[in-house]
């Protein structure tokens, strides 16, 4: 678990204001959820036979004796949210949330055991239209950062739970006949999840995996459609993408489409985003059938991907610095630093706090990153005036007059006025 540092959190901010705004201009609304959920929801959203529920989750008894779990991913405490306040019935919901995740992982660069993400989950919606908005909803992020050269797209299909049924009988057969040289996960997983063993990270389960059969091979005839439509809108909007038959994720609760955008730049953690299809879900938690679909991204590794732009980096830089020698000044320049905040929208003014000579404020102007120090001591106090000392560029130092500060202000931090 991180700490993410003063020098850090420009990044995120830059994304989360990013992906903000990219929520406002579909029309989808936040919901936040509490971090911790009852143990249960998850083992029946997430699946019994899955690397999170297996192996990942922090669970622990509070002092009721109930079981609670640090919520592992967004969707399942999404879809409760939605199901206890109503927001299913007969409602088309488009939300979204962010917020820290939790699982016990070996820790990696790209793998953490608190990390972040966005989520986005369409309720109501059974396709394949809502699929294409959410891709090209998050083509858009990566337009919006700048990083669509570093991603790319891959795809799937996997069918209705029937299909899923009849497709798991195929691949039993065909691992059954490969047990040999099945892993152990992989062994166990062939009675308890078959479907599980294509998404093995093991590289020598590799081979045997690409050699089997393909549920895209035994879609029934909706999903196929749905999965035609959905790839035919994309060629359209040019957005282009791998069809990877073994692409399964790894969450049980998926139906339909899934998908993945990846990355070559960042290891075996190369997963930026993935989402599909639950149409399940709802049900299987208790509610009535309601057909949905989200996607989730995490934020270390996309920002981690992310090349900052110059201004992005400035963005919180100070615009000024107030020196300030002596108590009258002091009592002074911290209400006259009120009035100017006042009169100029998003001013980034740092008053200097805690004296000191001014060699030694000064020098603090100079690392708080400030482009302008103003000066105001007893020499200004007398004449009314404030000096402004250049710090990032090779210019004299001015005297401005204080009734012109606002002005002088606005003219020279290009701020507007409010
Ligand atoms: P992976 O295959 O890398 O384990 P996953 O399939 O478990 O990922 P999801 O549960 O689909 O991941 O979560 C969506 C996204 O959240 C991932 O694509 C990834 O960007 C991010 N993510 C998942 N687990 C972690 C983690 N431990 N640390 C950092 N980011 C993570
Ligand atoms: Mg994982």
């Amino acid at each position: 678990m991180n700490d993410i540092l003063p020098e850090q959190t420009p990044y995120w901010q830059h994304v989360e204001n990013s992906f903000r705004q990219l929520m406002q201009s579909y029309g989808y609304q936040e919901i936040r959820m509490p971090i911790v959920e009852s143990t249960a929801l998850f083992k029946r959203s997430i699946g019994e036979v899955t690397d999170i529920v297996e192996k990942e989750m922090y669970t622990f008894e509070d002092r009721n004796g109930d079981s609670l779990t640090l919520r592992p991913e967004g969707t399942a405490s999404c879809v409760r949210a939605a199901m206890q306040h109503g927001l299913l019935h007969n409602q088309i919901q488009r939300l979204w949330y962010s917020g820290p995740m939790f699982r016990h992982e070996r820790p990696q660069k790209g793998r953490y055991r608190q990390f972040h993400q966005f989520g986005v989950e369409a309720f109501g919606l059974a396709g394949p239209d809502v699929d294409a908005e959410l891709i090209l909803m998050s083509n858009r992020l990566w337009q919006k950062l700048g990083m669509s050269d570093d991603v790319s797209l891959e795809l799937n299909s996997l069918g209705s739970a029937e299909t899923r049924q009849q497709y798991r009988k195929i691949l039993v057969e065909y691992f059954s006949a490969h047990e040999a040289e099945l892993d152990d996960d992989s062994k166990r997983r062939l009675q308890t999840n078959p479907l599980r063993i294509l998404d093995s990270k093991n590289p020598e389960m590799q081979k045997l995996n690409e050699n089997a059969p393909k549920l895209i091979d035994h879609l029934d005839a909706e999903s196929k459609q749905d999965f035609e439509v959905l790839c035919n809108v994309l060629n359209d909007a040019g957005v282009s993408y791998k069809i990877n038959p073994r692409l399964v994720r790894g969450l049980d609760y998926y139906s339909k489409t899934v998908f993945e955008w990846v990355t070559d730049k960042l290891g075996t953690q190369g997963t930026i985003c993935a989402g599909g299809r639950f149409d399940g879900l709802v049900e299987q938690l208790g509610g009535k059938a309601t057909p949905a679909i989200g996607f989730a991204l995490g934020l270390e590794r996309l920002i981690e991907l992310l090349e900052i732009p110059e201004d992005v980096q400035h963005e919180n830089n100070l615009n000024v610095y107030l020196v300030l020698m002596g108590e009258k000044a002091l009592s002074k320049g911290l209400p006259l630093a009120e009035q100017w905040r006042n009169e100029i929208l998003g001013l980034k003014l740092q008053v200097n706090c805690g004296g000191g000579s001014i060699k030694s404020q000064m020098k603090k102007a100079d690392k708080s990153g400030a482009g302008l120090a103003f000066i105001l001591g007893d020499d200004e106090l007398e004449k009314n005036i404030i000096t402004v000392k250049f710090l990032r560029e090779k210019k004299e130092q001015e005297m401005i007059e204080l009734s012109q500060i606002t002005d002088y202000l606005k003219k020279n931090i290009g701020l507007i006025g409010s």
